[in-house]
């Protein structure tokens, strides 16, 4: 029962949970769960992993928090190690994902200001979802989202996803950045076709727009390589990340490239808490054991497999419209409202979600064997089989 003392923001919560090992969470009633959620793409590592655990007690033993008044060796470090590991050239760390988009925000108002632009706007994607501050809520092109918030911050306009055209057609003279998820995760595991981010960058070279990926949910070796954009061989001018690369501990970054680095100056922005050494000690350890296990390569072939796999299992149900994966984020659409199968999965000891009324969305740990996968297999089918017989 949840307590009255919590805000009701995530409305009825069935499960208690109490503890975790690897691709596995235990509720208050000792039943096991193989997780297919990880937190909605938070642990990667799986959960009490022993190089995040021994970083976070040894780190807390020595140093939590100095400010940014300071430097920090730790907070150096991970800044070398994300800006090489995504190819940009410097970063601001943040403690959410949110947060990180609100820097990236600053930065394309702030590149428009400079320029002379004084109502700078950014294009987004229908179906996109950038976060539940102000800012990042008036980015989302999610109309509940936003309702009952108004008035919303101006200056960013929506498209369809995945159209070029489109695209092209709502770029104006205010125009300063397009921001755009290079997979829709909540909006329904969106996978854009292949040429899309580079023909993407070569519209905001030509008009002189910064491109903006939001990396929130695939970077850290989600879909198969550390970030999204590395599969189409392009450069974004600003990236923001955050959940997988604490593996739970609170953390986020905005990364920034080329002219898109120099945009925001002392004074420009902060926080209190983003680039705290325990969060940057737990992240550098994340993206090492995460290089050195390999696990954009896991990801990339577990995902295909289970989606090959799905594929075919699933082959004669009427009820499914596609199943379709980027490494580990994989998308299973239905052809009706299917958020009952999560309590039919949780029934059956697999955690997963649905989003946008009909996507199955699974976002297993990267740590994931085929063992593990076969077991998440065999429940998916068994309860699509389940509700096609049963309505
Ligand atoms: N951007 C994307 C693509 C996300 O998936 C999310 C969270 O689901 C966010 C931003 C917001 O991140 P946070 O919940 O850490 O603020």
């Amino acid at each position: 029962m949840q307590s009255a003392a919590i805000m009701n923001t995530y409305g009825e919560r069935k499960l208690t949970i109490v503890r975790g090992e690897g691709v596995y969470l235990w509720d208050n009633q000792g039943k096991r769960y193989l997780d297919a959620l990880s937190g909605i793409a938070v642990c990667g590592l799986g959960h009490a992993h022993p190089a995040v655990t021994t970083t976070i007690s040894q780190q807390a033993a020595t140093l939590i928090h100095t400010s940014n008044l300071y430097l920090t060796d730790i907070q150096q470090q991970l800044a070398d190690e994300i800006c090489e590991t995504a190819q940009m050239d410097n970063v601001f760390f943040s403690n959410s994902g949110a947060e990180a988009n609100e820097a990236a925000i600053k930065i394309a108002r702030k590149y428009g200001n400079n320029k002379g632009i004084n109502k700078p706007t950014v294009i987004t994607a229908n179906g996109s979802f950038h976060g539940r501050t102000m800012a990042t809520l008036s980015a989302t092109a999610n109309p509940k989202v936003k309702e009952g918030f108004s008035p919303l911050v101006e200056g960013f306009v929506h498209v369809d996803y995945d159209n070029i055209n489109a695209m092209k057609n709502a770029i104006t003279g205010d125009t300063v950045a397009i921001m755009i998820e290079p997979v829709q995760g909540e909006g329904g595991v969106n996978i854009p076709s292949h040429h899309y981010l580079k023909q993407l960058r070569d519209l905001c070279d030509k008009n002189d727009l910064l491109l903006i990926l939001d990396e929130i949910q695939t970077g850290n070796c989600r879909t198969g390589k550390p970030f999204a954009y590395q599969h189409s061989k392009i450069l974004p001018d600003v990236v923001t990340t955050a959940k997988g690369l604490g593996n739970g501990f609170p953390i986020g970054a905005c990364l920034a490239r080329g002219k898109a680095s120099a945009i925001l100056q002392p004074g420009n922005h902060g926080s209190t808490y983003g680039g705290n050494p325990l969060g940057c000690s737990v992240a550098l350890t994340v993206m090492q054991t995460m290089k050195k296990d390999n696990l954009a390569e896991n990801a990339q072939v577990i995902g295909t497999y289970i989606t090959n796999e799905l594929k075919h299992s699933l082959a004669a149900s009427t009820l499914i419209n596609e199943v379709r994966n980027k490494g580990l984020m994989i998308g299973i659409e239905l052809n009706q409202d299917c958020t009952q199968l999560v309590t039919a999965a949780s029934d059956k000891g697999l955690l997963i979600n649905v989003t946008a009324g009909n996507v199955i969305r699974l976002l297993p740990p990267l740590i994931i064997t085929t063992e593990d996968a076969d077991e998440i297999i065999r429940i998916i089918t068994e309860i699509i089989q389940l509700l096609e017989t049963n309505g």
